[in-house]
């Protein structure tokens, strides 16, 4: 992808430059609803839309390289971004050709880790990429195998990551003798201070590409979309990630990929809702059923059991049924459901029904209904 006609992330996401984290990831899900290639089959605009949504989200999902992009545009965020690159020197970025230069700089005056620059040439591991999914209440509880499609960067192909067209090969780069970095003082604050800085011309790569790969345009790695299975963990919540080892973006010069993080929504269940491991449930019971006991149907996530409600069981009242809730994810055990009875006031009653609850109201006396008499009670002083 060409940097100089790449759209603004904030404008492929279509949020303001200042939108929350929840707009940007709306806004996000809608786009890539809409052009995911499943819904889209062999429309190569829709894919390279999709492809665009994703790379966008990466970086706007992610807070410190968002906040890169904010400060330094593509510059910040693309570690193959180069201004530099085959082009000699003369870039506009004064020495920030990329996101390793921020590491030297920021490092170098703040006392930070390693310099980047000693690792430009050596094995990084590619970035890691975010993916979501949604998924129904039962493939949550008891896990699933699902197919996830995301868009990743992957070693070229063609020029097998070289970055150089077919038969011809990167060169060493005279500038720097091909180690990458140079030795620069800067001024800071009124002290002269050095550093070690990403080779100007070759910016930092150590070998410069004169004919570039026309697929990659010498960059050596492509934006791909991939298709991979994957088993949902059983117990996973709503909110929850799990990662998938190795299936991020390809790594640099031998290093291993980047992990794929993928991000679970849990459908709304029409009965259950889910506190960690519990499942819970409320269960309307008649007003009968609720005074003289009953033995009830109880829906749970391995089907329907019985349930002996005690005589006298009042509204609110919840009961256990031990090991019926969800898995801890990576264990068999289980938590428990918690029902909660209802009791559900009979309505549009005959004249004939009604009659026969007046009978029964007078009958009843005040010690059957104590909370009733001790609200009353209360009331008296
Ligand atoms: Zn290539
Ligand atoms: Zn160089």
């Amino acid at each position: 992808m060409d940097t100089q006609n790449k759209r603004d992330y904030y404008e492929v996401l279509g949020v303001e430059k200042n939108a929350s984290a929840e707009e940007i990831k709306k806004s996000y899900r809608k786009l890539a609803m809409k052009y995911h290639p499943d819904r889209n089959p062999g429309d190569k605009s829709a894919e390279e839309k999709f492809k665009e949504i994703n790379e966008a989200y990466e970086v706007l999902s992610t807070p410190e390289k968002k906040s890169l992009y904010d400060q330094y545009g593509f510059a910040g965020v693309d570690p193959n971004f180069n201004p530099n690159a085959g082009a000699g020197f003369g870039g506009g970025f004064g020495g920030f050709g990329g996101f390793g230069d921020l590491g030297d700089i920021f490092g170098d005056f703040f006392g930070g880790g390693a310099s980047s620059s000693a690792r430009r040439n050596g094995p990084a591991k590619g970035q890691n990429v975010v993916s979501e999914i949604e998924i129904s209440f039962e493939d949550a509880a008891f896990g699933c195998e699902r197919e996830i499609t995301y868009s990743r960067i992957e070693t070229c192909n063609t020029c097998h990551g070289t970055g150089a067209k077919e038969g011809s090969r990167p060169e060493t780069c005279s500038y720097c003798g091909g180690r990458g970095t140079v030795r620069t003082q800067q001024n800071f604050m009124g002290m002269t201070m050095q550093s070690t800085q990403p080779c100007p011309k070759c910016g930092g790569a150590g070998t410069i590409i004169k004919d570039p790969c026309t697929v990659c345009k010498g960059k050596g790695k492509v934006r791909r979309t991939k298709t991979i299975k994957a088993k949902i963990p059983a117990g996973i919540d709503d909110g929850q990630s799990f990662r998938i080892r190795d299936e991020g973006s390809a790594g640099s010069n031998g290093g291993p990929n980047g992990d794929l993080l993928v991000t679970v929504t849990v459908r709304k269940h029409p009965i259950f809702t889910r506190d960690g491991a519990n499942v819970l449930c409320q269960m309307p019971v008649s007003f009968s059923q609720a005074a003289l006991g009953a033995s009830i149907e109880v829906p749970t996530l391995d089907g329907k059991v019985r349930y002996q409600i005690p005589e006298g069981t009042q509204t609110g009242t919840t009961f256990r049924l031990r090991g019926k809730g969800i898995p801890y994810v990576g264990y068999k055990t289980r938590g428990d459901q918690f029902v909660t009875v209802v009791v559900e006031t009979p309505t549009k009653l005959t004249r004939e029904q009604k009659e026969l609850l007046k009978k029964l109201e007078s009958s009843i006396s005040d010690e059957a209904q104590p909370k009733r008499k001790s609200f009353f009670d209360k009331l008296m002083g």
